[in-house]
């Protein structure tokens, strides 16, 4: 215990004989829970064993799988905006990127708005932010910083460190960024104040793209075939016309592609591999393996640097009085519907893993299927620390579901999603939706916030989740889901009230979504014909300026 909070008593007259052997805490187990928050970047929940799925086989993760083993695991945690600086926004906020502002890359959060640092350290908390950032204001209102410059890199990253009171200083540092990240926590663990507990916010920066991974992993899975979802080759019952244009037009256009089928943007072009003279299905496969097999190696990784992080908690005697909380930042795509990278509300990019272990409130080997989403995790956390949610965040603490296993009775069962950036990096159309437990309803409205040009189809997706958990067939337009469809749609309306997201200062996104709430289909194939006559410019104009960067 603090020496202020025993004076704050002694002066109250409370510190009596009984409470003393009480109050008089031992400085490695403080009153309130250490809390070691560890997220990684794209670390999708089925690259992790205890998630179950395809790759479990391959024992991707057995420290992970360990902590999930020895804490409670979330099958419905889901984040509301599926990329990298929103989520981290909303996670440091608590708050839906409409309200924090930060819709895309290169949003900013100051420093008086990073509340969920600032809330626990007015606890009492000792607080760290450490390895990736990825948002344009650095975490400034940590006790301690050493964060990525960006995306920052794999091998030899440069750092930018601030201790308290003091000016950053920039660092390089020799080694692989897992590595280093580590051994950058490690150092600030031990060097902490040990009479205050702690909130560390650990962040790899694996696996996100490019996927370089250490050199000791250079033959893991080697010889091995990765598994393939089927969907990598079936896409028929998949998608809609926002996602593959009328009668499949668009489908060279839209979303970044595992083989050669998205034109512009793939992982055979991103990994210069070479088709020679091989069929499509062969291209697929060969872009797939090298796809899984980097991306596997950084996950390895990251997996080996947790249990360093463990042991050392383990030696200190201070495991069982940490919440140790590991998630990614969202999901991604693994060539499921022969798509890679994130930003789609599709299950691998809207699921984020989310273990904890706390053995003191949180029973071992423990499953919820309670929806949260990352807008509760800053509520959550402080509520470990003992302190209610502000008023300015809009989620709220799943603490009572990890220490109970039961939602309570007004608990949410459907979380909302927003995509923004319609078409850019990786061609994914603007979207927004809802999931419940059951079904999952999708509106691609297809426009940019800034205008008409590279507009897409609008287009609506249902996915029945029980039935159909891969996401094989979009059920919209069935007979038999008309009722269903009917009832979601009035919840979405429902839900975006409640989110206070509602486009009053985008008229023509209300247009489309006016017209497209129920038919409109005549409308959508128009914009769908235009919609390929674009993008077709768009593929020659973009081997243009690349051969142009080329001569240059
Ligand atoms: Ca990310």
């Amino acid at each position: 215990m603090q020496t202020t909070r025993r004076h704050f008593l002694k002066s109250c007259g409370l510190l009596t004989a009984g409470l003393v052997t009480a109050a008089v805490v031992d400085p490695q187990s403080p009153q309130k829970p250490n809390i070691l928050y560890i997220m990684s970047d794209d670390h999708a929940a089925h690259a992790i064993g205890a998630y179950g799925g395809r790759l479990k086989q391959l024992n991707p993760t057995p420290t992970l799988d360990k902590l999930a083993n020895e804490g409670m695991l979330l099958e419905n945690c889901f984040c509301t905006n599926s990329i990298c600086s929103p989520s981290r926004a909303t996670i440091l906020t608590g708050q839906y990127s409409h309200v924090n502002g930060v819709k895309s890359l290169g949003g900013k959060i100051q420093r008086d708005r990073q509340s969920l640092p600032l809330t626990l350290k007015d606890a009492g908390y000792q607080t760290a932010a450490i390895g990736k950032w990825h948002l344009g204001i650095q975490p400034l209102a940590f006790d301690y910083y050493k964060v990525l410059d960006g995306q920052g890199k794999y091998h030899n990253p440069q750092f930018g460190e601030r201790k308290q009171g003091q000016a950053e200083k920039r660092i390089a540092d020799d080694g692989y960024c897992s590595d280093l990240i580590t051994d950058a926590s490690l150092k600030w663990l031990k060097e902490r104040d040990k009479s205050k507990p702690f909130f560390l916010m650990h962040h790899f920066k694996a696996p996100h793209g490019p996927w370089d991974h250490a050199d000791r992993y250079n033959d893991l899975y080697a010889d091995i075939d990765i598994p393939e979802p089927e969907s990598l080759y079936n896409r028929d019952g998949f998608g809609s016309i926002a996602t593959r244009g009328h009668n499949d037009e668009l489908v060279f256009a839209v979303g970044s592609s595992v083989g050669q089928r998205n034109r512009h943007r793939n992982h055979l072009r991103h990994a210069k591999l070479k088709p020679d003279g091989k069929s499509s299905k062969e291209i697929t496969h060969l872009a797939y393996q090298d796809y899984l097999k980097k991306y596997l190696r950084c996950v390895k990784g990251v997996d080996d640097n947790i249990k360093r992080l463990l042991e050392y908690l383990d030696g200190e005697g201070i495991l069982g009085d940490t919440v140790i909380v590991y998630t990614s930042d969202q999901g991604m795509m693994l060539g499921e519907h022969d798509y890679i990278d994130k930003r789609w509300m599709y299950e691998e990019s809207l699921q984020m893993p989310f273990i904890v272990r706390y053995p003191k409130s949180i029973k071992a080997g423990t499953r919820s299927d309670a929806i949260v989403n990352n807008t509760d995790f800053a509520p959550t956390l402080l509520d470990f620390g003992g302190v209610n949610t502000p008023k300015q965040m809009q989620g709220k603490s799943f603490r009572k579901i990890l220490e109970t296993g039961k939602e309570p009775s007004d608990w949410r069962q459907a979380t909302y999603y927003r995509y923004w950036l319609h078409m850019a990096h990786h061609h994914n159309p603007a979207h927004f939706g809802m999931r419940t437990k059951e079904y999952k309803l999708i509106f691609f409205y297809g426009l940019s916030e800034k205008g008409s040009e590279t507009q897409t189809p609008p287009g609506w997706e249902l996915y029945d989740m029980k039935k159909d958990p891969l996401e094989m067939m979009n059920v919209y337009g069935n007979v038999e889901y008309q009722d269903v469809v009917k009832k979601l749609k009035s919840h979405l309306i429902e839900l975006r009230q409640e989110v206070g997201d509602n486009d009053k200062d985008n008229p023509a996104i209300l247009k489309v979504i006016e017209e497209h709430w129920e038919g409109g289909e005549e409308i959508a194939k128009e914009i769908s014909n235009k919609s390929v006559k674009y993008w077709s410019c768009f593929d020659k104009s973009a081997e243009k300026s690349k051969k142009k960067k080329k001569v240059k």
